[in-house]
């Protein structure tokens, strides 16, 4: 089942092809990262000369219109919209912080989490479903 993943401002998708592709700043450097699309690996592409440790804070961006995509609600989390087809779309939201595996997969129904950092308080948080988190 693909899913398509696309900004939440410009709505343009994310992931063309077999990854999901988004702006990342990191202290003075600027550059592309590619994720798996697949929920819970967290196999990255991180661009050269980034140096990430862990507990690195990571700010993401839309690549195309330039949005910072962190979250309103946490600022330690990013969030992005995914689509599986028509009617059954909702927001994932992920961690900003390097080495930090949570990831939560939001719709009107579910949520689903992925990684072994996910914070079950948190999945609480943000069951309320992603039409109240707008
Ligand atoms: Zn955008």
């Amino acid at each position: 089942m693909r899913r398509n993943y696309s900004c939440p401002h410009c709505h343009g998708v994310l992931n063309p092809n077999v990854k999901i592709i988004l702006r990342a700043d990191h202290e003075s450097h600027r550059g592309l990262m590619l994720f798996s699309p697949q929920p819970g690996n967290y196999d990255c592409i991180i661009p050269d000369g980034f140096k990430l440790k862990k507990k690195s804070m990571v700010r993401f961006h839309c690549p195309l219109c330039g949005k910072d995509l962190t979250s309103r609600r946490d600022r330690t989390m990013a969030e992005i919209h995914f689509a599986t087809g028509p009617g059954h779309e909702g927001i994932v939201v992920f961690s900003r912080v390097y080495g930090q595996h949570a990831t939560y997969f939001i719709t009107d129904e579910e949520v689903k989490s992925y990684g072994e950092h996910i914070d079950e308080e948190a999945v609480n948080f943000w069951g309320l479903g992603h039409g109240d988190v707008r």
